[in-house]
């Protein structure tokens, strides 16, 4: 089979490897249909996430249909269709009953290197998917592939992203970075009981899928004063949750002058690097900052799949365009370039 391996800096190519088999009676086999780039893969390929030795596979987002089966898998068959979590936890164990996921035995990240649990890739055309009762959700009919591969991860994540910013109902929501996690925490937010929605990116065509998928008001900071657009659309107050999707020094230094008294921030985009907070004027708010990523446990995956079955949520329209497997090192290169118009791509096998 074919994926793609990260062999250094900036040193990519699809490779060929042997067809995964299954090592644990808990396995599956997935058969990949569609999978996508995010920007953590960016971080790997420049380096930024340190002591991960190289030659690696790559991807941590997939759907597909189950190949082989474990004979202890419950809850699945052959040919389902499946989505798969970016991590793997057993569920079972001391570890995962306290919500230690990264203390569990079975702890792993797909295509995230040795340290992070030596897994497969989800940019392959087929994927081991160990723990696999858990890992996997079945998506429903009348589910695509699009809606289903945005789950695990950029769904996830943006949902996490507003609940942990603890939005009250009828709180403002402001959304610094209207990328493909900025978006589905946007998108997510009606649901979550938040009654306004403003979205910042600095790129127009981003702020207008912002606008597609729910952002009441839009600001493109490169031409507008971020805190006094904000201001006047919360009567003087400020955004009560904020969720950071962009973690960039501009976006940290717009926290505390968007924010009202005693908000809640959700720092949920991966920095390149060592930051500095402004702390003296997020102290004098009363803010509180949270920082983590998604929570995809099985049962918010499955509410999610269900949301989007149901009409509620369509999370697909974060992606720009679709691209073959065979071409995925070109669409990797113009994801890391931030090709115009380019929000996520859809690979498709
Ligand atoms: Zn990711
Ligand atoms: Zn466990």
């Amino acid at each position: 089979m074919w994926h793609l391996v990260l062999e250094g800096i900036n040193n990519f190519a699809l490779k060929e490897a042997p067809e995964p088999t299954l090592q644990s009676p808990t396995d599956v086999i997935v058969k990949v249909s569609a999978t996508t780039i995010c920007g953590s893969d960016v971080h790997f390929v420049l380096g930024e996430i340190e002591e991960t030795p190289w030659g690696f596979p790559l991807g941590h987002e997939c759907v597909g249909t189950i190949h082989q089966l474990g004979p202890d898998v419950r809850g699945f068959k052959l040919g389902d269709r499946v989505a798969v979590s970016p991590g793997v936890w057993c569920n079972q164990c001391d570890a995962c009953r306290g919500y230690k996921y990264q203390t569990c035995e079975s702890f792993g990240i797909f295509g995230s290197g040795k340290n992070l649990g030596d897994l497969g890739g989800a940019q392959a055309e087929f994927v081991r998917v160990p723990c696999a009762d858990n890992t996997l959700s079945l998506i429903p009919d009348g589910v695509s592939d699009a809606q289903a591969l945005t789950v695990g991860d950029m769904l996830c994540t943006g949902w996490t992203g507003v609940e942990r910013a603890a939005v009250g109902p009828g709180a403002t929501l402001l959304v610094f970075g209207a990328g493909p996690v900025g978006l589905c925490a946007l998108h997510s937010a009606r649901l979550q009981g938040v009654a306004k929605v403003i979205a910042v990116d600095v790129i127009s065509d981003r702020l207008e899928v912002a606008k597609a998928m729910g952002a009441d008001h839009v600001i493109n900071a490169s031409l507008e004063d971020v805190a006094e657009v904000v201001l006047e659309l919360t009567d003087g107050r400020g955004a009560e949750a904020i969720v950071d999707a962009a973690g960039v020094k501009s976006t940290f230094n717009a926290w505390a002058p968007v924010a009202a008294l005693n908000a809640r921030i959700s720092m949920v985009a991966i920095p390149s690097g060592p930051v500095e907070l402004p702390l003296a004027q997020l102290q004098m708010k009363g803010i509180t900052v949270w920082t983590g990523l998604a929570d995809p446990n099985r049962t918010r995956r499955d509410f999610l799949l269900q949301s989007i079955r149901d009409g509620t949520l369509e999370p697909s329209l974060i992606f720009t365009e679709t691209i073959s497997f065979k071409n995925i090192v070109t669409g990797l290169q113009e994801f890391i370039e931030r090709k115009p118009g380019l929000i996520k791509p859809l690979i498709v096998f």
